[in-house]
């Protein structure tokens, strides 16, 4: 099998409720720069990142892929994925320029539709190419109810529906800018949901340490099954001091992009569940090195989603560390098999591929480029 021709696109995708907000961001779209990868024997792959609907950078995520790594990939076995996933990642002229964000978010929309290809060549879903069983339940938690822009009573009357309907967690914004307040936002939800329902919290990377320590100490009784990205980003040494002395599991990984960067925060004690994102990282080439690093510490993996767990969804059945993975339905009109929740559990996705083939409809909707 040869690939033939390499095509971009950029949709944009309306959030809930005319926007949301964390600590950090607001939304109104969330933006699936993508690639379909075509092959001389009739199959196409599909992959995509994810974005905050930015045109402007979106454009440079497809530029890169047309322009740097389309010329790579004309003409090569698609089935290859690891073999080219190296190819494009050590490319001297590409290495130079990017080893992490535009060029590493081009790179994972390229592995998915590559690693899609190579399950529908199989014609098997993605989750049994690597592996997996049909048996595994993978169990869902939601972040949909918890924005930051909610008033408390919205929050709670979402929690409520969401436990409702199934789920047995729910995730909430903090980083309001008052930890009493982020604190009473936490406890009216925890009062709402009981005490048998995960509660998980999540600041973006918003506090200093001082304000992430006091959080911690003044939580105990929240029973929060973690804490999520509570300071900047990049601080091995806070979070790692955070997880020793806050009393608090931390959760981080949505904004890290290679595998060494996680190594760095496993090896320093400094995250509890790991939360790798195929569309951050290099793909799901990445992914499973990431995933399979987790394993050796032993810890969780539960996926940021980006990709508003299409593939995810196939990779924690696949992969022996997950068994969790967050759902936002804001793309579930763009797939040809969405992904699903019921009863607190995803469905299975049977189709063959990574879950990532876009309906004709989602394009003449959402694309903007
Ligand atoms: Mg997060």
């Amino acid at each position: 099998m040869k690939i033939t021709s390499v095509e971009t696109f950029i949709l944009h995708v309306p959030v809930t409720r005319q926007g949301i907000a964390d600590s950090t961001h607001r939304l109104t779209h969330w933006g699936v720069p993508g690639v379909i990868i075509r092959t001389d024997e009739s199959l196409s792959g599909f992959g995509y990142t994810g974005t905050h609907a930015h045109l402007a950078t979106d454009r440079l995520i497809t530029q890169f892929i047309d322009e740097s790594y389309a010329p790579l990939l004309i003409g090569s076995d698609p089935l290859e994925v690891r073999s080219l996933w190296g190819k494009l990642l050590h490319h001297p002229p590409l290495q130079w320029v990017g080893r992490a964000g535009i060029s590493h978010l081009a790179l994972s929309a390229v592995d998915i539709a590559l690693w899609d290809l190579k399950a529908k060549a199989a014609q098997v879903p993605l989750w049994k190419l690597l592996g997996g069983s049909g048996e595994k339940k993978i169990r869902a938690y939601n972040t949909d109810g918890g924005w930051l822009n909610w008033s408390v009573d919205q929050l709670v009357a979402d929690a409520k529906t969401l436990v409702d309907s199934g789920y047995r967690g729910v995730k909430i914004k903090v980083g309001t800018g008052r930890v009493h307040e982020d604190l009473q936002r936490a406890h009216a939800v925890r009062e709402a949901i009981g005490s048998g329902i995960d509660l998980m919290v999540d600041a973006n990377g918003r506090w200093l340490f001082p304000d992430a320590f006091d959080f911690c100490r003044r939580a105990a009784d929240l029973h929060l099954k973690w804490l999520e990205e509570p300071i900047w980003y990049d601080d091995v040494e806070g979070h790692s001091q955070l997880a020793a002395r806050g009393g608090v599991p931390i959760a981080l990984g949505e904004q890290l992009y290679t595998v060494d960067h996680f190594k760095q925060f496993l090896a320093a004690g400094a995250v509890d569940f790991v939360q790798p994102d195929a569309v951050r990282l290099a793909g799901i080439t990445e992914w499973l090195l990431v995933a399979d690093l987790a394993f050796a510490y032993r810890k969780p993996v539960v996926p940021h989603i980006g990709d508003m767990a299409q593939v995810h969804l196939h990779l924690a059945i696949a992969h022996p560390s997950c068994d969790l993975l967050e759902y936002i339905p804001w793309l579930k009109d763009c797939f040809e098999e969405p992904a699903a929740v019921s009863e607190g559990y995803f469905a299975t996705p049977w189709q063959p591929g990574a879950g990532s083939t876009i309906r004709p409809l989602a394009f003449d909707r959402y694309r903007v480029g």
